[in-house]
């Protein structure tokens, strides 16, 4: 068999080590996970049920156009429901994208370090992808629209970015956005929007009236606290949708996700408490980072990325022999940090007691 060339030395996305192979391999009752931004508090109660009602009806397929939550995201977000694209989380919402607009030849421009996936959907396709290096961790939207040419078709913004946690604020975006040719897209993927508190971040669904070639992403894998049942989507002109939506599967989102979704946005207290707490604790972590004089990237997400001098590895290692997952900053492009996903008060307590112990 010959396997398409654009293959040819991609990896398949390498993963935060399960946490079954951990407490196997080094003799640990306990691991916690928090290596890829999932809600440590869960989801809201009213999932559960949603599920098991659903589960009752798993022998037939699910409602490919998931009314329902296309309803109640169209209300949530104020637009009209042909607006909306669903994937088998938004990770699929970018396979499609990329899918739908890039031939060889073309090309996509993204930031880097960045969420990996753009890269690797766009290289699938043959396209060439222009990656932009962040200054002071966050996107230089300047460079990246100097670096599109008459190849591009997409720009990714990752905001707030993954792995940095750092967002472009209205006024960068705004003078971006107005910039970029309109035959070019511009997706803003906010996978952590949930969680961010800083005023001046952009409010970019309403701004999809006056521009066609502006895509927003969100998920329920982060804040909603259902990752695994992968459901995200994409908001954007409703002729657009309608050209990329027969690059989509016509059962891509399942029904269980479909009802677990429909629930979780219904509980909108759940979420500002979660944001809450979130940020209570990213300050605590942020504080202990400012007084050991560890590095860090100021964050407006449910993660941390700094930097305790030494190798991301050993930091990993380290904590890995502790019971915590957490992600080695030398695979994300930050050689000497780690990335944390905030946990429980209890949790965050425990790695920088176990960090304290090891270092000071
Ligand atoms: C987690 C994440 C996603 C993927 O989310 P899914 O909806 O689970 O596919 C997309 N973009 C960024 C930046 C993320 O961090």
């Amino acid at each position: 068999m010959k396997i398409k060339s654009t293959l040819h030395g991609l990896t398949p996305y390498q993963p935060g080590k399960p946490m079954e192979e951990v407490k196997r391999e080094l003799g640990l009752d306990e691991v916690v996970k928090l290596a890829s931004n999932e809600n440590p508090y869960g989801a809201s109660d009213s999932v559960q049920a949603a599920i098991q009602e659903a589960v009752s009806s798993i022998a037939i397929y699910p409602d490919g156009g998931a009314a329902k939550l296309r309803q109640k995201v169209a209300e949530l977000h104020n637009i009209d429901e042909q607006q909306i694209i669903f994937g088998n989380g938004s990770d699929e919402v970018i396979l499609i994208l990329c899918r739908a607009l890039l031939s060889a030849g073309d090309s996509i421009v993204t930031a880097t370090p960045t969420f990996p996936q753009y890269k690797h959907n766009a290289v699938i396709e043959g396209a060439n992808v222009i990656e932009v290096p962040l200054v002071n961790g966050t996107h230089d939207l300047d460079a990246m629209y100097d670096a599109i040419d008459e190849t591009t078709k997409i720009v990714f913004v990752c905001n707030p970015n993954n792995p940095s946690g750092t967002y472009v604020n209205e006024e960068a975006f705004m003078s971006f956005l107005k910039r970029v040719p309109k035959d070019v897209l511009v997706v803003s993927d906010e996978a952590y929007e949930e969680y961010v508190t800083a005023e001046d971040y952009p409010d970019t669904i309403p701004l999809i009236k006056n521009y066609d070639n502006l895509m927003v992403l969100r998920t329920f894998s982060k804040a909603y606290g259902i990752a695994s049942l992968r459901v995200g989507y994409g908001v954007a002109n409703a002729s657009f949708i309608q050209g990329i939506e027969p690059g989509r599967e016509p059962f891509n989102t399942n029904s269980i996700a479909q009802a677990a979704a429909l629930a979780a946005l219904d509980d909108q207290d759940f979420i500002a408490d979660c944001k809450v707490k979130n940020k209570e604790e990213l300050e605590l972590f942020e504080a202990f980072c400012e007084d050991n004089g560890f590095p860090y990237y100021p964050s407006q997400t449910n993660f941390l990325l700094f930097s305790v001098n030494k190798p991301g590895g050993e930091v990993f290692d380290y904590l890995l022999r502790k019971g915590f997952i957490v992600r080695n900053g030398e695979a994300l492009g930050f050689p000497s940090y780690v990335r944390v996903t905030l946990g429980t008060k209890e949790q965050n307590e425990r790695i920088r007691s176990l960090l304290t112990d090891w270092l000071l």
